[in-house]
């Protein structure tokens, strides 16, 4: 008889890539202040956090979530459908739709549980998705969540999007599922092609801005902004863990829709709310990048320096054009090696391998608060890393006459 777990027994990828020095998770952080953090006692830089805007380590930000932990309690105990929702948690949906000038907003307590709730939810019988395949793992797994059909295009592939929408049932509720900024890439999706299809096809839009809010767009509003089609997004989806420096998720859009979120959606429902702590530094987060656009800009000029560079060093970090900053090396013994390298020599990057991207890279995220020294460092630590495994062509060092 099969034993359920043996197969947890036989499972030896991850024993196997320790013994070869090339596990990369759940490394264990002694100290962070967010641009460097200590690691088996030595101090690396921090270069694959997505605080993006430096806010995890913002006094004010700590500061708020200490002083509501002091006033409201470690925990809500609850649901937000329940005796989960403080005042602070009412004011965070508030302010949020608010911001993204939606009509309505609604908290979860995670990004993760906001993209499977919404669409196990919203996408019933009749109704069908049509998800870029390099979606989030939190939207393919609504999608296997949802009653409904799924279809899903190659990544950007805009011909395969209306070949889809052309041939599905013209009477069956239509939902585009995309990321804004794609986090492992750094690419955008293709919003202005997109809105047009749906507008083609009387389709409605779903970006998961988890990583485009804070980043993008005049005032960080996201991936609409950034392409001046804000109002065409229908349904905005965020999390806490990126610019907003906590842990949650929010979707903002109709008001009907999001009322029906509220009543509907499982992990709303049935899961606690976030706690008090994170709601509070969500709200100062929120507050300090409507007040401090200087912080999106920073975050933008380290980026683009590092692209630059890189890329005249030899490095290919294509097809990105956002903070996000993949070094792509397309083989996967040789990105482990690189990673590995990267690791001795100081810098805490994260190697990412197929099927989770086409190729194998190294991705690295750079953040507002990293100073030009930080950059100079890490910028000296790619070159000696990339020539030394081979990643990038070694130039002799010009001679003196
Ligand atoms: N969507 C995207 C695009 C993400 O990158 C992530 C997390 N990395 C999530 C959703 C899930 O968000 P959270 O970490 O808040 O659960």
């Amino acid at each position: 008889m099969a034993d359920i777990f043996e197969k947890c027994v036989n499972w030896k990828d991850a024993d196997l890539a320790k013994l070869a020095g090339h596990y990369a998770y759940y490394r264990v952080i002694q100290e962070t202040d967010g641009t460097e953090v200590v690691i088996d006692g030595k101090r690396v830089i921090m270069a694959c956090s997505n605080n993006y805007l430096g806010l995890a380590n913002d006094p004010r930000v700590k500061e708020a979530a200490a002083e509501a932990s002091r006033r409201w309690g470690a925990s809500t105990c609850g649901s937000r459908v329940l005796n989960g929702t403080t005042e602070l948690h009412d004011e965070l949906d508030h302010r949020l739709a608010k911001y993204l000038g939606r009509e309505a907003a609604v908290t979860y307590s995670t990004g993760f549980g906001t993209n499977v709730g919404v669409l196990s939810s919203l996408i019933l019988r009749k109704d069908t998705i049509f998800a870029d395949r390099m979606v989030h793992a939190s939207l393919v797994e609504g999608i296997q969540a949802a009653l409904g059909d799924c279809k899903r295009f190659r990544h950007n592939n805009m011909d395969d999007l209306e070949r889809l929408l052309a041939s599905a049932d013209p009477d069956s509720g239509k939902l585009i599922v995309v990321d804004g900024m794609y986090s492992m890439e750094g690419d955008l999706a293709n919003l202005p092609k997109i809105v047009e299809l749906k507008k083609k096809y009387n389709a409605r839009l779903f970006v998961d801005d988890a990583h485009g809010f804070g980043v993008l767009g005049e005032g960080g509003r996201g991936t609409g902004e950034h392409f001046g089609l804000h109002d065409e997004v229908d349904l905005q989806m965020l999390t806490f863990s990126k610019s907003l420096a906590s842990i949650g998720g929010c979707i903002a859009g109709p008001k009907e829709v999001i009322n029906w979120l509220k009543h509907k959606s499982r992990p709303l429902v049935f899961s606690a709310s976030m706690t008090p702590g994170a709601a509070a530094a969500a709200l100062k987060s929120l507050e300090i990048i409507e007040q401090e656009p200087e912080r999106r800009a920073r975050l933008w000029d380290i980026s683009e320096r590092l692209h630059r560079e890189l890329r005249g060093m030899g490095f290919d970090t294509a097809p990105s054009v956002t903070p996000v900053l993949p070094i792509v090396i397309g083989d996967q013994t040789l990105c482990l090696s690189f990673w590995r390298r990267l690791t001795d020599a100081g810098m805490f990057a994260s190697p990412v391998v197929r099927p989770a991207v086409e190729k194998e890279l190294v991705r690295t995220v750079f953040t507002a608060t990293h100073t030009d020294e930080q950059v100079d460092r890490s910028l000296d630590i790619f070159q000696r890393c990339g020539r030394e495994m081979g990643v990038i062509p070694y130039k002799k060092p010009s001679t003196r006459v």
